[in-house]
This record gives C-alpha cells, structure tokens and sequence, in this order.
C-alpha cells in the first residue's frame, strides 16, 4: 500500500494514488487541470476492492493515453483510474485471437496480431491510443471499427464488481458504447483471420505512411474533434467555413486536416474549446450543420 487517505473517504489500494496527479503530463494535448486523485491500480483485484470500497458519491473516469480528451482547467474531481503496464499484457489465443490488457497500446497490439498471421486488425496500427479506449470509443479508420474485431470485453464496474460483456452489450454506434460512466475496461479479447505477416505488415507500414501525409501526427492534438455528420465530412465543412489556420490563444484549427485542433504553445484547455466552439458557430453560420464533439471533454473549468 502506497497512499491511504481516509480522511477523504478513498480507500487503501496495493498500487499508487496520487492528489493533484497531473493529466497534462501525458494527455495528447499537454495541457489542462490535475485529477484530484489520480489511481493506478496493481491488477485486477486491487482495482475491484479499492472501487467497491470508495465512497459511491465520488465520481470515477478511465483515462487512457489521453488521445480523444480535452481535460478542462479545473481539473477532474474524484477519481481517475489510469491503468499502469501491469495491465498491458497482450496473448495470443486460439481461433486468431488477441487477448489485450485495458492498457496496451493499438499499435503493439495490431503489431503482436500480425506477428501471430492474424489479420483484420490492421486499422489498430493508425489510432494512437490504448485497447480500453478504442473499446469505448468503437475506434475506427479505413472502414473498420472496434465492433468488427471485438468478442468481449472484460469490465470492472463503478462498485468494483467484474463484468465480462460480450460484443452485444457494447450496442455500438459510431464512436460511441454503452460502457457506463466510472466503469473500467480491463481486457479485451479481439479476432481476427489467418493471414500473412508479411501482407499485414505492408498493410501497416501503409496505414502508417498514410497517417503521417494527412494527420498532425507530431502535434499536441485529441485527434478528430467533430464527428462526421450523416453524408458528409466535419473537415471539409469546417474548411468551407474558413477555420482552417484559426486561432485562439495557443490553440489553432491545424493547417493539415482541418478537423484537428493543435495546442501550438501555451493553450489552455479553455483556448482550446472556445477554438472547437467557434469552428461549430461558423459551420452552423456557413452550412447549416451542427457539428457534435467526438473529443471526449471532461472536468471542469477553471
Ligand atoms: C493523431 C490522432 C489520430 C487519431 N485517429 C483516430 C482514428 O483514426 N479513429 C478513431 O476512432 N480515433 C482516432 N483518434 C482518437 C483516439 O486515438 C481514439 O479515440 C482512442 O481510442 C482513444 O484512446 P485513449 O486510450 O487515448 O483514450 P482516452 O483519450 O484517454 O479516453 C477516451 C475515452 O475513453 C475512455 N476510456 C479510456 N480508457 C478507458 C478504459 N480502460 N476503460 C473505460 N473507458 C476508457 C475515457 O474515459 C474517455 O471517455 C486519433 C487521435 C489522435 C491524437
């Protein structure tokens, strides 16, 4: 046991707990406020104990790599469960099978598949985030999803109960599931098809070279800010409204895709979502269409 607070209501836990944890250290956009707790749980089991020991009031968030957040000033309060590599475990399992801790990274986990002639998981390789995040985000690119690779999920629910959730409980749309508010994915288990290692590899190294021509890959960024609407693109209405290059404080509209946001020195999270909500005024303005965030924005602001 590390930390104990029992002042405050949080309970002991075998792995680190952390006040004022900072998010900016490690979120995509290197910017915005601390968690009031930020929690790094040792395995299952401690993380299933210390949530069914906390106090129900205090609201619990899942962070990932921090690729899809824009973390407000304020910073989260109560918990924020950020998964350490003892949870970023990958195996291989019969039947073309990846089995992923909730904190392995996309890109180690389409690498391990096509070590393993597993294929189908390709599209991993272009999200730079964690198996728990892009299994509650149905994370996607080049026409796959999540959805279309996952088989179960293994969860650990708010009261600190475990869950394993076939695909069928996720009800997914884009970027979107129904894994609840406070609930941690810990595991996942995808499949994919035989294929060969060295065809999943070109397959890779393109999505790869891709990537880099088209995304501010090298930026502070959270990745695509607003999803696209039904039938159209969000970059190309937000172009067309003439955002691109737009700026406010340090944040600006990237030059590169213009459905990205940059932190180009000194933003604050509030520069950064007064820049997303000018860019929706001035689509509205221009085209009529309200764009929806698909950045998850959490905590509060200063
Ligand atoms: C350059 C760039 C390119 C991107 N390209 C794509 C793309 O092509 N397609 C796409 O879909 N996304 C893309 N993204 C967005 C992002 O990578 C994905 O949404 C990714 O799945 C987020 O993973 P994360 O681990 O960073 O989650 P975070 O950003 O940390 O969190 C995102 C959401 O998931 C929740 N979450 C995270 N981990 C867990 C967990 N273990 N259990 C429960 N909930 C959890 C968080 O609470 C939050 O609501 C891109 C981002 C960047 C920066």
């Amino acid at each position: 046991m590390n930390m104990t607070d029992t002042c405050t209501g949080v309970p002991p836990l075998e792995g680190t707990v952390k006040r004022g944890g900072s998010l900016a250290d490690f979120i995509w956009f290197r910017c915005g406020g601390p968690a009031e707790w930020l929690v790094r749980p040792t395995d299952v089991e401690d993380l299933s104990q210390f949530l069914s020991q906390l106090d129900p009031a205090i609201s619990v968030l899942a962070v990932g790599v921090g690729s899809n957040l824009i973390v407000r000033d304020g910073g989260v309060r109560g918990v924020v469960v950020r998964l350490p590599k003892s949870f970023a475990e990958i195996t291989i399992e019969e039947g073309n099978r990846v089995r992923a801790g909730g904190a392995a990274m996309g890109i180690t986990v389409a690498s391990k598949a096509r070590d393993a002639g597993i294929a189908g998981l390709e599209f991993l390789r272009g999200i730079p985030g964690t198996a728990g995040g892009a299994v509650r985000m149905n994370a996607g690119a080049y026409g796959r999803e999540a959805q279309d690779i996952l088989v179960e999920a293994t969860l650990v629910m708010r009261d600190g109960t475990v869950e394993v959730w076939p695909l069928e409980r996720f009800e997914y749309s884009y970027r979107h599931s129904a894994v609840p508010a406070g609930a941690i994915i810990v595991e996942a288990l995808f499949e994919g098809v035989p294929g060969d290692p060295e065809t999943i590899g070109a397959e890779m190294e393109r999505i790869a070279a891709e990537r880099e021509a088209s995304q501010p890959l090298r930026s502070r960024t959270g990745g695509s800010t607003f999803k696209n609407p039904p039938g159209g693109k969000a970059w190309q209405l937000v172009d067309a409204a003439g955002c691109r290059g737009l700026t406010i404080g340090g944040a600006q509209v990237s030059e590169k895709h213009t459905n990205f946001l940059l932190n180009i020195g000194g933003a604050t999270a509030a520069d950064i979502e007064a820049l997303g909500d000018e860019v929706r005024r001035r689509v509205f303005e221009h085209s009529g269409v309200e764009l929806e965030w698909e950045i998850q924005r959490v905590g509060d602001a200063e």
